[in-house]
């Protein structure tokens, strides 16, 4: 039975859906890509894997034309010539292969990317995996249909079919194996949409398109409603424009019902080292979680620079964070993972300052070496160098310690009090008392979810050599008897 639609007592049905006689097919030339040789390894297990997607980032795209995603030797990429004229794609585009593999099966993962004014993105971040028989030595012609999308190709786009042996979302085979892959003539058949003007001519008479117009026009408006109470004033206050974090009431219970963070009140100026220091689930990581953004309080508020936060505020741009640990990509170097970070925020290159977080990182001729190589202290420098670019007026390093060797810890000391002293904010958490006494210049003191003090580390003198590193242990009478007056 043909699919069906009931509107205001007209029943409306086509045969097939989307309806057959809309969707034109498109065959756009394939040539093998310039950076790109015809010859895929895969290595034994599959490891290392190409990326096509970083968790919370998405699609990883490139670095200038490269793709970041792609590892050499294990993919291969076909590139259309520049499109003449706008595609729109509604559904799965197809390409045929001539395989000719070592093995009796091949295992091939596909992928359609959009390079626009050079940076290759993965629209629908979605991979085609195949897995054929194939005779060894021999060509064997593979038609794939790719994952399925719609989307809207601008002319002057060139898409990309990358192939790759591997890919991280999936399990691949053991065994070694070599396969030269060609893409026939027939190129990459895209499914299209006609262009508007003909696409309905019957129903788009005028009165429709009145109505067409009026209600783009309300979407219009709720539109710009909705991006100026995302982005605009009503989360502004401008008594704290000046302010780089004010951190009021804020409170957190995760859904076991436990109370990790309870009106939670502080503040961190211009110029200022600040400690957030406490011993395990104090309510640290918790509270720094609000403070970007990650998670939302149940109660309180944050504000950088006189902005609410809430998740992805534009304002917390400028802002950098190294929060719940590094993650990188494995198989790139220290340095591409940097650019690829970077790229990912869409800012211009010259912002950077690469140089002055390479120089904190102080990871030398290792920037040059894949992440997987580095040791844990290595990870972790990088990971305050990634939080460092861009140069933020509020940098929040979450235990920048952790895995850290007793002179790296001396380094980062000075390094982080000249950041202060250039008028930016630093905060970092921390257990160990006497590291917050050497690093900061101030303090909030947490226990079980609470702020006990608040003020210079001159005013609160902590007690130098003391760790709260065990949970069960307790903050010393001396901080407990800290007076209320000091927050
Ligand atoms: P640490 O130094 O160990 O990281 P912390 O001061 O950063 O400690 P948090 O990680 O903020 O402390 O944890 C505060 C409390 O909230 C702890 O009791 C912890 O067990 C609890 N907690 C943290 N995350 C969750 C979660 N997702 N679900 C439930 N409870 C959580």
């Amino acid at each position: 039975m043909p699919p069906t639609q009931e509107s205001d007592g007209e029943i409306a049905s086509a045969d097939t859906y989307p309806p057959t006689t809309d969707v034109g097919m498109a065959d756009l030339p394939l040539s093998l890509d310039a950076t790109s040789l015809p010859g895929l390894i895969n290595p034994p297990g599959g490891v290392p894997q190409a990326n096509t997607a970083l968790p919370g980032l998405g699609a990883l795209g490139g670095f200038g034309t490269q793709l970041l995603s792609a590892i050499p030797g294990q993919s291969t990429i076909y590139a259309t010539e520049p499109l003449t004229e706008d595609l729109t794609i509604v559904g799965a585009p197809q390409v045929t292969l001539d395989v000719t593999s070592n093995a009796d099966q091949t295992t091939l993962f596909l992928s359609v990317w959009e390079v626009s004014s050079g940076q290759p993105v993965l629209p629908r971040r979605l991979v085609a995996p195949v897995q054929a028989d194939v005779t060894p030595g021999e060509s064997t012609e593979i038609t794939v249909a790719l994952p399925m999308a719609t989307w809207q190709v601008d002319a002057g786009s060139r898409l990309q079919v990358v192939v790759s042996a591997t890919d991280s979302a999936f399990a691949s085979p053991d065994e070694t194996r070599v396969d030269q892959i060609a893409v026939t003539d027939a190129g990459l058949t895209v499914p299209t949409a006609p262009a508007p003007a003909e696409a309905a001519p019957g129903w788009f008479n005028a009165e429709s398109r009145g109505v067409a117009i009026a209600l783009a026009l309300v979407l219009l408006v709720i539109g710009v409603f909705v991006w100026r109470s995302r982005h605009q004033p009503a989360a502004f206050d401008a008594e704290i424009a000046d302010v780089p974090l004010v951190v009021s009431g804020l409170t957190k219970s995760y859904p076991d019902g436990h109370k990790a963070v309870q009106d939670v009140t502080w503040r961190a100026e211009r110029g200022q080292v600040v400690g957030l220091l406490g011993p395990n689930g104090a309510g640290k990581t918790t509270t720094l979680r609000m403070v970007m953004g990650l998670i939302a309080p149940n109660d309180g508020t944050v504000h950088v620079l006189g902005h609410q936060v809430s998740a992805g505020s534009p304002v917390l741009g400028r802002v950098g964070a190294l929060v719940e640990g590094p993650g990188f990509l494995p198989h790139l170097t220290g340095l591409q993972n940097l650019h690829a970070l970077w790229a990912a925020t869409g800012r211009p290159v010259e912002e950077a300052h690469f140089e002055q977080a390479l120089d904190a990182a102080a990871l030398s001729d290792s920037v040059h070496r894949p992440v997987k190589s580095y040791s844990q202290g290595m990870r972790q420098r990088l990971g305050i160098a990634a939080a460092m670019l861009g140069m933020p007026e509020v940098l929040i390093l979450d235990e920048p310690t952790n895995g850290l060797d007793p002179p790296q810890i001396a380094a980062m000391r000075p390094m982080l009090q000249d950041y202060a002293a250039t008028g930016r904010t630093v905060i970092v958490s921390s257990h160990l008392l006497a590291e917050v006494e050497m690093t900061c210049s101030h303090v909030v003191v947490m226990h079980a979810g609470k702020v006990l003090a608040t003020g210079s580390v001159a005013e609160i003198g902590v007690e130098e050599g003391r760790s709260w590193k065990t949970s069960s242990s307790r903050p010393s009478r001396a901080l407990l008897a800290i007076p209320v007056s000091t927050r």
